[in-house]
């Protein structure tokens, strides 16, 4: 592997925090320090911001060609790269490394995606109602963004936002999660690889999140925020937006139900319910937390689900062969097991797992849950583990009503062979995106995002490039 990067990333330069201080990055399948990074400071998040301000204007003036070439070459510079920026992947979040090479490919992805949009950018001309006022649309850049990551998707998360960001003009301060700043500052490698101006992207990795933000958002310098992570982080953050009426976009939490009707496929159901679940070792906001599954077929259902979960190998993720890496951290897994623990006091019957093992790194096995009682806290808490949570419905409003009674509306996934059904019942379903018959949704090129308070925007798509950027209208009188 080459070199890891491990100092802030500033102005187009690698820089120490200015207090000199650093935090380790651990190893979550070992418990052990891989490596120090700079710890940033507010000051040192001043000092991005001003970078950011000052290439602000130049940028935006760049041709659209010449962004859209940026992106195309990081592209490439990522694709080429892709055993080394898995395996980085793998060392610091823990995720087995035939995903992490996946999410390189998917990381990539947005950047191809955007270089594309990037040149479409379109506007307007037009005459007003009255017949003799014209108008004139332009999009713009909305400015300075401050862009902050969680830990799930390390890559992805980031060239999500910074994709469009770049297409659109807008320079940025990225502040990825502490627990994996290395795929951002290697991914700030690549841009600068490929010919990204100083100062259009900056990276500062910090372990105060808080006090390195809370100046940003509040100084009235920073247009724009795009943040993903949890549903209590997000509303603190749209909070502190809303003294200055910073933009925001939010991809935050779900709590998606998979519903299971007795005219399903079984076998495309299992299949769709080991993606749905164990994508990212259920570490995701799009992973099924809630399974319901018709009474007719749920026995038959948990039982095929249970054979293949318990047929997975937990282990280290850099070992191959392995399908289920730790999890982040030993808070995470605690949070897992006492799920579980309450579910099983309530009633469930564990078909496979349960139990903690013992040694070192956080792994927790896949577990299958049945009989799982509604009042059951894992029904209304992400669990972010490899835990499938199976209930039983009897019929289609029933569930549609159940599935909806939550304040997260991320995803849902649906499965009926029944077309009728299947549509019916998507459009019933309160989230912004569905899989019927399929435990997979995310893809660049289509709108990612949720409703009620799983989030505001959309990221990827068409409409993905629309959150960075603003309308201008000149009216024009012809006299
Ligand atoms: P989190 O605790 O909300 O943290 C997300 C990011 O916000 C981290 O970088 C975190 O840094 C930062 N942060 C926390 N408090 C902050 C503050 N006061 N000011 C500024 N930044 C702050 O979430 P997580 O545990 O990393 O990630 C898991 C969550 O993300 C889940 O809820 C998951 O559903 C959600 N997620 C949503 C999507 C989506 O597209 N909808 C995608 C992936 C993940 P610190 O850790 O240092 O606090």
């Amino acid at each position: 592997m080459t070199e890891v990067l491990n100092q802030l990333f500033i102005g187009g330069a690698w820089v120490d925090a200015a207090d000199g201080a650093t935090m380790p990055v651990d190893d979550p399948a070992t418990g052990e320090i891989l490596c120090h990074v700079a710890d940033a400071g507010p000051k040192d998040a001043k000092l991005a911001e001003e970078a950011a301000v000052q290439a602000q204007q130049d940028w935006a003036r760049t041709a659209p060609r010449a962004r859209s070439e940026i992106l195309r070459r990081a592209y490439e510079l990522i694709l080429e790269r892709t055993d080394e920026l898995a395996h980085l992947m793998t060392s610091e979040m823990g995720k087995p490394l035939a995903e992490a090479r996946g999410e390189v490919a998917y990381a990539a992805e947005f950047f191809r995606w955007f270089s594309e949009e990037a040149v479409r950018i379109d506007g307007g001309c037009g005459t007003l109602p009255d017949g003799r006022n014209r108008m004139l649309l332009s999009r713009r850049p909305v400015g300075p963004c401050l862009l902050i990551t969680p830990w799930n998707f390390p890559l992805a998360m980031g060239t999500r936002k910074i994709g469009p960001a770049i297409a659109a003009g807008c320079t940025m301060v990225l502040k990825p999660a502490p627990q994996t700043p290395l795929s951002s500052l290697a991914l700030a490698g690549v841009l600068k690889e490929a010919g990204l101006p100083d100062g259009v992207l900056n990276v500062v990795t910090t372990s105060r999140a808080g006090e390195v933000c809370e100046p940003l958002l509040r100084g009235g310098r920073i247009r724009k925020l795009s943040f993903t992570g949890s549903t209590g982080v997000g509303r603190l953050l749209l909070a502190q937006c809303a003294d200055t009426v910073v933009r925001t976009s939010m991809e935050l939490g779900g709590n998606a139900p998979f519903i299971v009707f007795d005219d399903a496929d079984l076998d495309v159901a299992v299949d769709g319910a080991m993606v749905a679940k164990m994508r990212n070792m259920g570490e995701a906001c799009t992973a099924a937390n809630r399974f319901f599954v018709h009474r007719s077929v749920a026995d038959e259902f948990g039982r095929r689900l249970a054979e293949r979960m318990g047929a997975l190998v937990v282990g280290p993720g850099t070992r191959e062969g392995v399908d289920v890496g730790p999890l982040i951290d030993a808070a995470g897994r605690a949070k897992v097991a006492e799920l579980v623990a309450d579910a099983v006091e309530r009633g469930a019957r564990v078909l496979v797992g349960g139990r903690t093992p013992e040694g070192a790194g956080c792994f927790y096995p896949p577990t299958v849950l049945a009989d799982v009682d509604p009042g059951s806290r894992l029904m209304d808490t992400e669990i972010f583990g490899p835990v499938a949570a199976i209930l039983t419905f009897d019929d289609e409003d029933e569930v549609l009503r159940r599935a909806n009674d939550t304040q997260w509306g991320l995803v849902g996934y649906v499965f009926t062979q029944g077309l009728d059904r299947g549509l019916r019942v998507s459009e019933g379903l309160e989230v912004g995106m569905v899989g019927l018959n399929t435990g997979l949704v995310s893809n660049p090129a289509a709108p990612f995002g949720g409703v009620k308070q799983s989030g505001l925007g959309r990221e990827g798509g068409r409409v993905g490039i629309e959150e960075f950027l603003e309308y201008q209208y000149v009216a024009v009188p012809v006299r």
